[in-house]
């Protein structure tokens, strides 16, 4: 498959004058810097390819770090999932880190601070401290501990990390400037006390780092040179390197922001997705409707797809909500080059060819590639007597454009015979449960000798053979193109789609199906793309999940 060349963008334009300016002195090194508090998601994707993308065409390095500061919310299953996702997604970390690994280096530079007179430990209570920042508008005001001695802030300190004060009787502060412009700088908070045990450390450590004291100095220990992130930390970028000069750090990484992924239809925070699981709006992280990697990944959608999807929708300073659209093309478009095409019935309506011989069946070749895709393969399909087809492939009255069955009509089965329908059987209200069609053997393959044509082709499978099959069809999971977008008091669940998901039950499927292993793509003909479901499917009872639709024909043309 091609690879285009990387689209270039702002960050890689700031890169690539990087390398040629020697601006770090050392290689291009990136980090991806999940929070282990829920599984990773599209969003992340983006990050991901980008950081990854970076170290990767710049002969850098990039590594995996885990944010993992917060005691209360993080777990170990969230940083397995994340290290197998990235995997999945096609990216090796140069290293696996820990934020957690820097507590005692981050102790130090904050002693480090408090001896140079830069960091004091304040022993108001967290209402007290919220007050003294004062407001956008209005300075804040000094805290009364603000004027400790070095000495009294180093014992304190000391003290607090040995686990003598209970949370929240003393906290660590940047000595910086309480009437700062920027409020992130009036004197921002370090380090905090919490007795809660820790994912990795357990109940040893009490003293835990504040966001913005582990990252900036975290990617400086690592030697980063460009520190990406979202733009809600544009605010944060002056303590940034506030930071990492003050610990001394030579040639600092710097920090630039970039506007998140946003996806209509699609709610992308681990904070949401975190209850739409919780609160049973869906069956799990990897249910197929979610956008975590994890659920994308059950859906059917390849790792490919998701870089393709990534690098085309770039990087840039100003945000916007990416198109669902844009989305699913790149999904489509990558399997539509991958997966083999196979016949499924979703709603089947029995057809029975009168002069087709009982008993018997019928071995028939189909190629499983169009000839568009460059990958060769075909596979026997069986054809009997009786047959299924799509009940919306029959109108018994049908109107000007639908070209397919319908009383005296000739159509073609794809890759078998032209039949025409002679009678159509109905059940005592009236619901036809059944055509009588004749077929005409001359036209074996899909061709008649006599040069006659059909309008329509449609697909079916042998009764006789079919498989059972469940079917579940997916679609967006919320009905307005921004979910996150409610009224003050309500909520965005309130914008779950009762539709999002179709089970299809008594669906059919062609046989060869049933030798495939667990996971298996598809593109189930004029039907859509599908995958096996790995985890519910059973040899003799499959489940597909519709991982995207193809452009239906007529319903565009009943739709206009
Ligand atoms: P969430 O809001 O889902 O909790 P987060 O930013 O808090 O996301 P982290 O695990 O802390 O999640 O983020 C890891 C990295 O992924 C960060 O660099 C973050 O900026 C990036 N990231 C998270 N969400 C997006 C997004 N929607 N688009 C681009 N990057 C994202
Ligand atoms: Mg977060």
């Amino acid at each position: 498959m091609s690879h285009d060349a990387p689209r270039s963008n702002f960050i890689r334009d700031l890169v690539e004058e990087d390398v040629a300016t020697g601006r770090f002195g050392r290689p291009v090194t990136t980090r991806f810097p999940p929070e282990p508090n829920g599984y990773p998601h599209l969003g992340h994707v983006k990050s991901i390819v980008l950081n990854f993308g970076l170290a990767r065409d710049f002969g850098g390095r990039c590594n995996l770090r885990f944010d993992d500061t917060n005691p209360v919310t993080e777990d170990m299953k969230y940083v397995e999932a994340m290290k197998a996702d990235v995997r999945w997604l096609g990216y090796a970390p140069d290293a696996e880190l820990y934020a957690s690994d820097y507590f005692e280096r981050l102790f130090e530079i904050a002693e480090g601070l408090v001896r140079d007179g830069k960091a004091y430990v304040d022993s108001q209570n967290e209402e007290q401290i919220r007050e003294g920042r004062g407001t956008v508008t209005s300075a804040g005001t000094d805290s009364p501990y603000r004027g400790r001695s070095p000495e009294e802030n180093l014992d304190l300190l000391r003290r607090m990390r040995a686990g003598e004060f209970p949370d929240g009787a003393h906290v660590l502060r940047a000595k910086i400037d309480m009437a700062h412009p920027n409020m992130v700088m009036r004197d921002p908070l370090l380090l905090r006390i919490r007795h809660a045990p820790h994912y990795r450390r357990g109940s040893e450590w009490c003293v835990y780092p504040l966001y913005d004291f582990a990252h900036g100095l975290s990617d400086a220990i690592e030697g980063i040179t460009r520190s990406l992130c979202t733009l809600e930390f544009k605010d944060g970028r002056d303590i940034y390197e506030w930071l990492v000069r003050e610990a001394g750090f030579e040639r600092p990484p710097t920090q630039i922001e970039f506007a998140r992924l946003e996806l209509e239809y699609t709610v992308l925070s681990k904070r949401k997705l975190l209850r739409l699981v919780n609160e049973g709006h869906v069956s799990g992280w990897d249910d197929p409707r979610m956008p975590t990697i994890a659920g994308i990944r059950r859906r059917g959608v390849t790792p490919e797809a998701l870089r393709n999807f990534a690098e085309a929708i770039g990087v840039a300073r100003k945000p916007a909500r990416t198109e669902l659209a844009t989305y699913e093309h790149y999904v489509r478009d990558d399997l539509n080059m991958r997966v083999p095409r196979r016949m499924a019935v979703l709603k089947p309506l029995k057809v029975v060819l009168t002069n087709y011989p009982e008993g018997q069946v019928e071995e028939l070749e189909a190629p499983s590639y169009p000839h568009d895709v460059p990958l060769e393969g075909s596979r026997p399909v069986p054809f009997s007597r009786e047959l299924w087809i799509e009940r919306d492939d029959f109108m018994e009255e049908p109107p000007k454009k639908f070209f397919r069955l319908a009383p005296g009509r000739e159509v073609r089965l794809r890759y078998a015979y032209f039949i025409t329908c002679q009678e159509v059987v109905k059940d005592a209200d009236g619901t036809v449960v059944e055509l009588r069609c004749t077929y005409d053997p001359a036209t074996r393959g899909g061709d008649a000798p006599d040069g006659r044509k059909v309008q329509g082709t449609i697909h079916w499978v042998s009764a006789a053979r079919a498989l059972d099959a469940e079917v579940r069809l997916y679609e967006r999971l919320f009905s307005v193109l921004d979910p996150e977008d409610v009224p003050e008091g309500e909520d965005f669940t309130k914008h779950l789609n009762p539709d999002s998901l179709v089970v299809v039950r008594g669906a059919k499927v062609e046989p060869s199906l049933r030798d495939d292993p667990p996971g298996s793509r598809y593109q189930f003909e004029r039907t859509g793309y599908f995958v096996s479901d790995a985890e519910d499917s059973r040899p003799d009872a499959p489940v597909f999940n519709r991982t995207v639709g193809l452009r239906d024909s007529w319903a565009k043309v009943k739709g206009s």
